[in-house]
């Protein structure tokens, strides 16, 4: 196998995995955006024969989704920050106190990813010499520059995507036909939800028509069941 000049370098590209913390976050945070503020503004629609509370429910719901998305992204995966910190500072310790146990136990790694235990030992031995912490971070803790948690790219990704997911029930509440409105709310819905899981899928290299399914039919749930409450609140006020 020829190696070209830096032709190794960037065989991430190539992957899916370092794609995937912010896609998850932004495909998460724009299913909510389009389901939940869709199935306000049904559910208010459905009891409601005036535009105005429907637009306001929709732009309320629309800020505080998207609000509360990026602070529980941030809270979680800032906890998940913390619980790695406090194993890189464990780990840091346990090098210093029995730095042989240590790197018996990354000869040991190695092995059991099978290489011979005198090669193990020798790959423990200079990665130990070069950067040992390093070495146990990424190989005993699991933890890589791709997966480190990042609290506040998570948070701006989920709530900038619930905000555009949330923003395209607005436009179809501000500019469609007042009459039947909880079915262009849908139909929209549905075809946004589409065009996102199908985009989603064949980003992460999973099942396109399995990601589009799963995500309408839990969409048509989410919507329908909101719109009959909007029915059932119509009946009893109306
Ligand atoms: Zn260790």
């Amino acid at each position: 196998m020829t190696i070209k000049k830096g032709g190794t370098d960037n065989y991430l590209a190539n992957h899916f995995i370092h794609r995937s913390n912010w896609l998850r976050a932004a495909v998460l945070g724009a299913n909510d955006g389009i389901i939940s503020t869709s199935s306000l503004a049904i559910g208010v629609a459905a009891a409601s024969d005036i535009r105005e509370p429907i637009v306001l429910a929709t732009v309320a719901g629309l800020v505080a989704g998207a609000l509360s998305m990026a602070a529980g992204e941030y809270v979680s995966v800032s906890s998940q920050t913390d619980v790695e910190e406090a194993d890189i500072e464990r780990e840091r310790i346990e090098l210093n106190e029995m730095p042989e146990i240590e790197l018996l136990r990354l000869a040991e790694i190695y092995e059991k990813r099978g290489l011979k235990r005198e090669t193990a030992l020798t790959v423990a031995k200079e990665l130990s010499e070069t950067d040992a912490l390093k070495a146990h971070v990424r190989d005993e803790l699991g933890l890589n520059e791709i997966s480190q948690a990042k609290p506040m790219q998570a948070a701006f990704a989920s709530g900038s995507a619930f905000s555009v997911g949330g923003i395209l029930p607005l436009l179809v509440v501000l500019f469609l036909p007042l009459k039947n409105i909880e079915f262009y709310l849908y139909g929209f819905a549905i075809f946004f939800l589409i065009i996102l899981g199908g985009t989603a899928a064949r980003t992460g290299g999973s099942n396109v028509s399995k990601a589009i399914f799963r995500i309408t039919f839990w969409g048509t749930i989410a919507m329908g069941l909101t719109a009959l409450a909007g029915y059932l609140f119509d009946v009893n006020i109306g």
